[in-house]
């Protein structure tokens, strides 16, 4: 029973600061809210933007990891390198002094 009273309570709480929300917004002017409107896609198109960038340049160092083109690479996920079990598939591999090109 108290709970359910406390539910009502919240409840109440959320839709009146809702309301406020909304009569703050009404008193704004509209060049504020436009202007509120136009920083917001602003923002999101900034983020797309960074995110890519970032996915980017990521996936450019993964690429640069050797090992799946290595002659010592097992592709066994309980030992997958021969002679650099430690660092095999990580970008501590990247310029790996016993990378041999697999020819098959
Ligand atoms: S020898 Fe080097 S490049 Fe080859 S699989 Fe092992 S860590 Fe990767």
């Amino acid at each position: 029973m108290q709970d359910r009273v406390m539910q009502d309570r919240v409840m109440q709480n959320i839709t009146q600061g809702l309301v406020w929300v909304v009569q703050c917004l009404r008193m704004t002017p509209n060049w504020v809210l436009a202007g509120l409107a136009w920083a917001i896609a602003l923002l999101a198109l900034w983020n797309i933007f960074v995110t890519s960038r970032d996915t980017v340049k990521r996936s450019q160092v993964l690429h640069r990891i050797p090992c799946a083109r290595c002659v010592f690479f097992t592709n066994d996920y309980r030992l997958k390198c021969t002679v650099h079990p430690d660092i095999a598939l990580t970008e501590e591999a990247i310029g790996c002094q016993d990378f041999e090109k697999r020819t098959v």
